[in-house]
């Protein structure tokens, strides 16, 4: 088996006196997927933020790409977070006044790409997700905006996709498109991938359906995974 992308091993996180986490673990491979199903609240963005680096856990070890990222300096956390991560956020966070392809071609240039080249990639790649040209992302349609913040996250090819409420900004139709597109990249793009969100239906279509229950994560009961 491959090293997991994603390796969390006894992560504790308060905040206050309230232990938000307590001894969690979670692992991720290529190719697979998790979904994180819980109430607002509950601390699903901590846990992404956490994952990032974004600010310390109490205790415990996150491993990305089999790093341990408590060990690494803050330009070298930088570093793996644009290599290997992509994120997708609830309200897409694109950059209203550029157009799809410079919002995402703009990912690869920070990351270090050729700006022919960078562009080409988010052309290529906006195609295959289908999304229309535009001037500015701002004319586009909800599900559009979200397939190009996929697109943006997919364009370094990272190694672990983290979306937070990916589809909460959109109505059902989208939902499920959007849906339908991140959960197909696994096995399409060999990363891992996992997805944050109170939506069941979304939830659902991971290979794994979690909860955070007394500060870890169980797998969730049949009827949270329901429709
Ligand atoms: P979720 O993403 O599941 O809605 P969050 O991770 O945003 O949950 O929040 C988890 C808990 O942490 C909540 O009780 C929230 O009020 C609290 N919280 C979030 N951010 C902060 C912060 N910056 N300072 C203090 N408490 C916070
Ligand atoms: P969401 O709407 O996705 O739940 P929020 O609006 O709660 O996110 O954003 C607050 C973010 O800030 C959360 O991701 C939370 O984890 C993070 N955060 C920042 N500082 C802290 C902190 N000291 N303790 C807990 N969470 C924090």
């Amino acid at each position: 088996l491959p090293n997991p992308v994603l390796a969390i091993s006894g992560l504790s996180y308060s905040i206050g006196n309230r232990a938000l986490f307590d001894g969690l673990e979670l692992t991720l491979s290529q190719g697979e997927s998790a979904s994180i199903l819980g109430p607002s609240g509950s601390g699903k963005s901590t846990l992404l933020s956490l994952i990032l680096g974004l600010f310390p856990m109490d205790s415990g070890v996150v491993r990305l790409d089999d790093e341990s990222i408590a060990d690494m300096s803050i330009s070298a956390l930088a570093r793996l977070r644009a290599r290997a991560i992509g994120m997708v956020f609830q309200f897409g966070e694109l950059l209203p006044e550029l157009s799809p392809q410079d919002n995402v071609a703009l990912a690869a240039m920070l990351a270090g790409g050729d700006a022919a080249e960078a562009q080409s990639r988010a052309s290529d790649l906006l195609k295959r997700l289908g999304v229309p040209d535009s001037p500015t992302v701002e004319t586009l349609s909800g599900g559009e905006r979200q397939r190009v913040a996929v697109a943006r996250a997919l364009i370094n090819k990272p190694l672990l996709l983290l979306a937070d409420e990916p589809t909460g900004a959109l109505d059902e139709e989208n939902r499920d498109k959007v849906a339908d597109l991140l959960f197909s990249l696994p096995s399409e793009q060999g990363c891992a991938l996992l997805v944050v969100t109170h939506d069941r239906s979304v939830a659902s279509r991971a290979d794994r359906v979690l909860t955070i229950a007394q500060g870890s994560l169980q797998v969730a009961a049949e009827s949270e995974q329901g429709q």
